[in-house]
């Protein structure tokens, strides 16, 4: 260990961006033993781990970085997921620069250790020597659990309560397992085996999926709640938020996760009409992008894939101040896309159908009192970008729950998100639970895997304590 000073950080190879614009593979290869292990050991051990502090799992990385340089790596695996359900796809999409490795203590002169990508290799390891196994309990509980929502959230919880014992049953609006991990994130970040892999896995071990299952629509909250001991509500948030102003309505205009969405179920073999009609398909298109977060970054990086003949991305913020990760961005430009900083639509120019976004250039005012510098248009700078497709990625909030599920007593934040006490995790319904980004807002994988693990923690204490026959008792 404490090999920083010799060995220099190395990411494992990155394709050329040539390469990567013409197939959906992720874009960093696999490192091979030899490289794990010297950059594993990299670490300097440190006593009070500021890495693992400030991951969302307060993953044990010191440990498993000094078994992966040992070469023990199924102690490693073990090390690794016990803390943590999917750590092959934390390692692969984690913004770990704002995490594990933005916090490595020998990342001043020396570049921090590469945490996420040897959390991917020891997994990755372990799903090709068939070291993980579906999540089977030694014995039954005779009590279940039923989980709205399929996405990181849910299934995290259901592996953790189905370990336990109890009969699990995930109800997705969807027709795939996964959340946004299937069908927002793309493949060139997260291949869709990766995701499928687990889910097969949680079906073996018996967790019921009923997918194309709407809650408040195909079966009520109200249902569900006499039909099972608990219940978990790990719905995400999925409203788009909206951008006004003239020629808003044109057509070419389109909402980032539709966009989305149609790529990844088109890259999944799904029929989709409004990719093949052009609607949702930059191909041959002028492309502009609104927005500076990690969605925007995957639309533009996806509208390259695609072959559209130009790629724009408009933000409103300069790129110090951006919320995407900092690896997308640069990773996006590798691959040719242009960012237009500073710069918020104003208006958009077309008949019928959208043919450009006037904008109007930003400067960054004085912070206010979140500490964040305001933005102000700058009078007289309005300029015209052509585009044949306009996509919006602003951001998502919640969805009206209470009146989705029609369930008014259902308490929310100001936010629109659901009410918890943050202690046992429960709604304001008893045996109601909540987890994931209907309870923080728009977040990352890595925390919705966290609540997951923590609901399923209260779930179990809760069942434990008021149901009909106590599960010790009833284990037996
Ligand atoms: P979701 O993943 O949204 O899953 C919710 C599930 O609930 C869905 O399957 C949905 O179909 C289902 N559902 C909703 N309503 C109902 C209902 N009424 N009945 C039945 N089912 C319902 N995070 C990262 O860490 N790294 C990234 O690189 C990253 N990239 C992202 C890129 C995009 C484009 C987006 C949109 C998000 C990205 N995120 C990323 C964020 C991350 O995907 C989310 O924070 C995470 O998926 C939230 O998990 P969740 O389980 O709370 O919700
Ligand atoms: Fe880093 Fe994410 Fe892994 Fe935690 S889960 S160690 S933040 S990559
Ligand atoms: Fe190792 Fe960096 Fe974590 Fe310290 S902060 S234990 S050096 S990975």
């Amino acid at each position: 260990m404490l090999k920083f000073v010799s060995t220099p950080q190395r990411m494992p190879d990155k394709r050329a961006a040539a390469a990567r614009r013409g197939d959906w593979d992720e874009i960093y290869r696999e490192f091979s033993a030899e490289r794990a292990a010297e950059q594993a050991s990299r670490c300097s051990q440190c006593g009070v781990p500021f890495c693992q502090v400030h991951c969302p799992l307060g993953n044990n990385i010191p440990d498993w970085l000094k078994l992966t340089a040992e070469g023990r790596l199924e102690e490693a695996y073990e090390v690794a997921a016990s803390t943590n359900t999917f750590p092959e796809i934390c390692g692969r999409i984690c913004p770990q620069d704002r995490l594990c490795e933005g916090n490595c203590v020998i990342e001043k002169g020396f570049e921090s250790v590469t945490i996420g990508a040897v959390e991917k290799y020891i997994t990755d390891t372990a799903w090709e020597r068939g070291w993980i196994t579906p999540p089977t309990p030694l014995r039954e509980l005779p009590h279940s659990v039923g989980i709205i929502g399929a996405g990181p959230a849910g299934m995290a919880a259901a592996e953790q309560l189905r370990r336990k014992g109890y009969a699990v049953h995930i109800y997705d609006r969807y027709d795939r397992a996964g959340g946004l991990m299937i069908y927002g994130i793309p493949n060139f970040k997260l291949e869709k085996p990766v995701v499928l892999r687990r889910w097969e896995q949680y079906r073996a071990a018996g967790i019921t999926f009923h997918l194309n299952c709407a809650v408040g629509e195909d079966v009520s909250l109200q249902e569900l709640r006499a039909r099972h001991d608990a219940v978990l509500i790990a719905t995400g948030v999925y409203k788009a938020r909206d951008i006004g102003g003239p020629g808003a309505g044109l057509a070419g205009i389109v909402p980032a996760l539709d966009y989305l969405t149609a790529s990844n179920r088109k890259g999944l073999g799904d029929a989709v009409p409004a990719f093949d009609d052009g609607r949702l398909n930059a191909a041959g298109k002028r492309v502009i992008v609104i927005g500076g977060g990690d969605t925007a970054m995957d639309c533009v990086r996806t509208a390259v894939r695609q072959g559209a003949v130009s790629v724009q991305c408009l933000y409103r913020r300069d790129r110090a101040n951006m919320p995407g990760s900092m690896r997308e961005v640069k990773h996006a430009e590798e691959e040719g896309v242009e960012f237009v900083w500073l710069s918020a639509p104003e208006a958009f120019v077309g008949d019928r159908h959208v043919a450009g976004v006037r904008a109007v250039r930003m400067h960054l005012g004085l912070p206010d009192a979140t500490g964040r510098q305001q933005v102000e248009p700058i009078t007289g700078s309005s300029f015209t970008l052509e585009a044949d497709l306009v996509i919006k990625a602003l951001g998502f909030d919640p969805e009206d729950l209470p009146r989705m599920f029609n369930a008014p007593e259902l308490a929310l934040t100001r936010w629109g998100t659901l009410k918890i006490d943050h202690r046992t995790m429960m709604t304001s319904l008893p045996g109601v639970f909540a987890a994931g980004d209907i309870v923080r807002g728009a977040s990352l994988v890595v925390w919705a895997i966290r609540d997951g693990r923590d609901a399923a923690t209260e779930i179990h204490r809760y069942v434990q304590a008021t149901a009909s026959r106590p599960l010790a008792v009833a284990a037996e």
